[in-house]
């Protein structure tokens, strides 16, 4: 696999799924544009159980398409570039983005609100990114568990906070699908679908060692809490992801050959 002589590009694809293929500071740089310039963006980010997720839900593999931007997440996307000769650039996922993130948007005086989670958890969350970064403005918080008939009042609120930058943390593909569905109607500038985001900044779920992190073996930390809700995404579904992958890398090498 020599893919360090192939060029890194901008974009990439990988089962389908539109990535766009940026350095961490680029990707804050692109956040901060769109705030300046006032363009709406939706964010997603994209690992190894997205991708199996996408590939048995049509649905939400077409609300991808619809994002503006979709992150490159996770040591399994970074190995499915390798063996797809299309190199990922780097990690960027909504974890080690959001201290970043907080940082740059305190400096400027934004105001985020934080939708999500279990009750008290964005409320934990923002609390973190506000003693971390005094500079941020809290719009506001909302927990991920209000039902459909509250929807319309949720929106309401969101949208008389002004929040510039809204986090939603419900899991895939519900966030990606409720951003899809109710983005606008928040009004916030740039939407990002951040998973279980809150309960790590929330402290209720700590994060794997930084060592573990820098080996890319967040996942078996993960997999250890919680093996009971987690030994399918990550067992079942790391392998159903390099299968998925391998076969596109033969098709790509069979396509290679007949021409
Ligand atoms: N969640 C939510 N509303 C729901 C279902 C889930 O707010 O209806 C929250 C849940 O409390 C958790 C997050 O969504 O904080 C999903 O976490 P998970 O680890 O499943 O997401 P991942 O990061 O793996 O996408």
């Amino acid at each position: 696999m020599e893919t360090n002589t192939l060029p890194i590009l901008a974009a990439i694809n990988i089962r389908g799924i539109r990535l766009n293929n940026l350095a961490m500071e680029d990707a804050l740089n692109a956040i901060d544009g769109a705030l300046v310039s006032k363009t709406p963006v939706q964010i997603a980010f994209v690992n190894a159980d997205c991708v199996n997720l996408a590939a048995r839900d049509p649905a939400y593999q077409a609300t991808l398409e619809t994002m503006d931007w979709v992150f490159v997440d996770g040591i399994g996307m970074k190995i499915a570039g390798k063996l797809l000769h299309q190199p990922v650039r780097a990690n960027v996922n909504g974890t080690d983005l959001f201290p970043r993130l907080c940082a740059e948007l305190g400096q400027n005086g934004r105001r985020i609100f934080l939708l999500g989670g279990q009750p008290g958890i964005a409320d934990a969350a923002a609390e973190w990114a506000k003693n971390h970064h005094p500079g941020l403005i809290i719009a506001g918080t909302q927990n991920g568990y209000f039902g459909e008939a509250k929807t319309p009042a949720v929106l309401e609120r969101i949208r008389a906070t002004r929040a510039d930058v809204l986090f939603v943390a419900m899991g895939a593909p519900r966030q990606e699908n409720w951003i899809r569905k109710h983005a606008a109607a928040c009004a916030a500038t740039v939407t990002l679908g951040v998973g279980g985001l809150f309960d790590y900044y929330s402290g209720t779920i700590p994060r794997a060692p930084q060592w573990m992190r820098y080996m890319g073996v967040e996942w078996v930390f993960r997999l250890l809490q919680e093996p009971g809700r987690l030994w399918k995404r990550y067992l079942l579904g790391n392998w159903m992801f390099m299968a998925r992958v391998t076969t596109d890398r033969l098709r790509q090498q069979l396509s290679g050959k007949s021409k």
